[in-house]
């Protein structure tokens, strides 16, 4: 188990829980298992040092989903709406029935409607006593940001990137490179060497540089050394094609990266790369929007 999972079961024992977790990550399924045992150590009658009993009625009931306390949300449909949140939120304020705590845990909450979130949130801002709301998602940035920031932001990696953040340092700074470079553990290796933050604010100014078409604001992006601006633009690419994904992008603009990664992977001034893919930016009114 991972130290923020393990930190999570001490909070949880020692009942000071934050009382709004987002569970965000590729696997729903561990998510779901983490929100079970949170919800066991929260209520079950002979908790030891090591969890629940797993063998009262409390931790029995959780576990085979007939606990009247443990309310789960989870839509049949693409989206949850308001009618649903609405329908959960009079079970929330209902009194506790025989646990310690109540535990909602609201799944694909990525997927709440903007109505559906906001009546959340009035729930977030008055909690009723002694329950835990933890909302089970795979992307953070599909919360309202309101929400996000009251809640405590616990992050599942899948299988294969949870062995790789084991073989890192900074867990925290790992988790902002695997987001940096949309999960491609290669890339988030070489965004850790190079150090996240610099990597985040070149390419943070090289879009604001092709937003504000302004060539002048391109002089403090340099001097730059070749393997610093393949890195750049490789992590440009990645997040450019995720924006391609979602439409809010030009693919012409993820051709002009590869075109300008070619070139400097040739013996080429490195600056003169990027001042051209800059201004092929411009002319083609790309934003390199996020
Ligand atoms: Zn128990």
């Amino acid at each position: 188990m991972n130290l923020q999972l393990a930190l999570l079961e001490k909070a949880a024992c020692e009942e000071r829980l934050a009382h709004l977790l987002l569970f965000y990550g590729e696997s729903a399924l561990h998510q779901r298992e983490v929100a079970l045992r949170l919800a066991q150590i929260l209520n079950c009658s002979h908790r030891t040092s090591k969890g629940p009993c797993q063998a009262c009625p409390s931790c029995h009931k959780i576990l085979s989903g007939n606990h009247p306390d443990i309310l789960w949300l989870k839509s049949p449909k693409k989206s949850l709406g308001i009618e649903q949140v609405l329908n959960w939120q009079e079970k929330v304020y209902l009194k506790h029935f025989e646990g310690k705590y109540k535990v909602s845990v609201i799944e694909h909450a990525d997927s709440l409607t903007l109505p559906a979130a906001n009546a959340l949130l009035k729930v977030i801002e008055e909690p009723p006593e002694r329950t835990i709301i933890i909302l089970s998602a795979e992307n953070a940035e599909g919360i309202l940001p309101t929400i996000l920031s009251r809640a405590q932001l616990v992050y599942f990696p899948d299988y294969s990137e949870d062995a790789w953040l084991e073989g890192v340092g900074d867990r925290l700074e790992a988790v902002q490179a695997l987001t940096l470079s949309r999960k491609n553990q290669n890339l988030a290796t070489a965004i850790l060497e190079h150090g996240v933050l610099k990597v985040q604010e070149w390419v943070d100014a090289f879009r604001g540089v092709v937003k504000e078409r302004d060539f002048l604001k391109l002089f403090p992006l340099f001097p730059i050394d070749k393997q610093n601006a393949i890195l750049y633009l490789q992590v440009m690419a990645v997040q450019t094609q995720e924006g391609i994904q979602k439409g809010i992008i030009q693919p012409f603009e993820l051709l002009a990266i590869g075109r300008a990664l070619d070139v400097l992977r040739q013996q080429v001034n490195p600056r003169l790369v990027i001042e051209v893919l800059a201004l092929e930016l411009f002319q083609q009114g790309g934003a390199l929007c996020d």
